[in-house]
């Protein structure tokens, strides 16, 4: 018999521990988990879960757990979030698959139509759908590439891209990302990213954005050759990497070097697209417009599905048949994005992602006073991060991190650690929990580092 139950916002929004955590019904399932899933696969907050909606996993020993996580930016709109349940059941009803290279459907194309229209820039747009945040970076540079007949890559320190052969050799961070998985794809250049807390901290001066857009266009222009690069790849905010939000005027420096030199200029929208800054898309708050744009995590409030969006005559450029997968805008996926744009459009959404995002400010600016240790506050709308350091100095305080997520897990509150170095705390609560909720969820914090920092 399923152990599932009733989740969406329905659910019960509060926390509730029951067990310990995890409890003793959850022990039993990680003790089988250890026989049968690959150990390279890891979770770490292994309660199982049963429901959820809100701003609240359900664990199987009957916790509740306040989600500052959302699977990792996926359910921006809310888990099991009625309209793209409604849309995913009734396609479910009719028919599972048939591969849009066979035998298409109608809501692929009207996927494509919404990206065209709510990505930055009126200019003609095509899409091409997919299944994750790694396939659609791979074949945004796949599209730069054929459109080019260059094959330089370029991408920037901290970045994070995905996992697959291509996307490691794009992602900056070796642990775990890519230790002992090379060799890696070849023709992908690093570059320094904006890292205003860090840059300004070596600089001992506040280094500009396009002081910091120089310094990476001095190597690319060095060591690769503009006229050799086909694409520069670029997470308007990074998420692994530390939810960086680059100096302003960094984004638009490196958007008109792109445009002087042939350059294809991609936004990685996949974790800071779709809602979760406060804007439809991060590439929003610097008014900067990329010739392509791949999407994915939040795009359909949980079924797997990714995108690329961009200028049709570069997305037209690839001949027939060489865009395509299997699943590649699976039907259940494309009607669950049907309900989750409906969603961001329809729901106040964004308006209630920059809500979050003073809540966690102003309750984070709190914690900050009582404790040095908190080095930088940053992030946009309901994308917010603190990053740890040792008092008295700026190194990196992974240990504080760490110390502080398990308090707060074990205490039912999900917070995620993030980071080239360990030590930055994320936030990002999906734009369905109530502020109630919410503002206890950072009461638990508070008590993590009081407790983490006492004596
Ligand atoms: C998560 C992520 C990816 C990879 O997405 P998957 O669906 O895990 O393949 C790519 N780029 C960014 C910015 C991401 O955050």
């Amino acid at each position: 018999m399923s152990t599932l139950e009733k989740g969406g916002p329905e659910l019960p929004q509060e926390r509730k521990i029951a067990t310990e955590i995890p409890g003793p019904k959850s022990q039993e399932i990680e003790a089988r988990r250890k026989k049968a899933v690959a150990g390279g696969v890891g979770s770490s907050h292994p309660s199982y879960i049963v429901a959820a909606g809100g701003g609240v996993l359900k664990d199987i020993d009957g916790n509740q757990h306040i989600d500052l996580g959302s699977g990792i930016a996926v359910t921006t709109v809310g888990n099991a979030n009625p309209r793209v349940v409604e849309q995913a059941k009734e396609q479910l009803d009719a028919f599972t698959h048939t591969c849009f290279m066979v035998s298409p459907y109608e809501n692929y194309v009207s996927v494509a139509e919404s990206l065209n229209r709510l990505t930055p820039g009126d200019h003609e747009k095509r899409s091409v759908l997919l299944n994750s945040g790694a396939e659609a970076v791979e074949n945004a540079v796949k599209i730069a590439r054929s459109y080019t007949k260059r094959n330089a890559v370029v991408v920037f320190d901290h970045a994070y891209h995905g996992r697959t052969n291509l996307t490691m050799a794009m992602t900056a961070k070796v642990a775990p990302y890519k230790k002992g998985f090379g060799p890696f794809a070849g023709e992908v250049y690093r570059v320094p990213m904006s890292y205003p807390y860090r840059d300004n901290m070596a600089a001992g001066t506040k280094l500009s954005g396009e002081d910091a857009a120089a310094r990476a266009i001095n190597i690319i222009d060095k060591q690769i050759g503009a006229d050799e690069v086909a694409a520069i790849v670029i997470e308007p905010i990074q998420g692994e990497g530390g939810f960086i939000v680059p100096a302003e005027g960094f984004l638009p420096a490196m958007v008109d070097y792109a445009k002087k030199n042939g350059i294809v200029f991609i936004a990685d929208e996949v974790q800071a697209g779709f809602g979760r800054t406060g804007k439809m898309f991060a590439s929003e708050w610097e008014g900067i417009v990329p010739d392509l744009i791949t999407t994915a995590k939040g795009i359909a409030g949980g079924l797997p599905l990714s995108a690329v969006t961009g200028r049709a005559e570069i997305m037209d450029s690839v001949h027939g048949g060489g865009l395509g997968g299997t699943y590649g805008g699976n039907p259940a996926a494309v009607a669950a994005a049907v309900g989750a744009i409906e969603a961001y459009e329809k729901d106040g959404l964004l308006e209630r992602a920059q809500q979050i995002g003073e809540i966690i400010q102003d309750r984070v600016a709190k914690i900050a006073s009582q404790h040095p240790e908190i080095g930088d506050v940053r992030g946009r709308g309901a994308m917010q991060a603190v990053e740890l350091i040792k008092a008295d100095s700026t190194e990196p305080n992974s240990e504080l991190a760490d110390a502080v997520a398990k308090y707060c897990a074990k205490n039912a509150v999900i917070v995620l650690v993030t980071g080239t170095y360990h030590n930055v705390l994320r936030f990002l609560p999906p734009l369905s929990i109530g502020d109630e909720l919410l503002n206890e969820a950072f009461d638990v914090i508070e008590e993590a580092f009081d407790e983490a920092l006492k004596g």
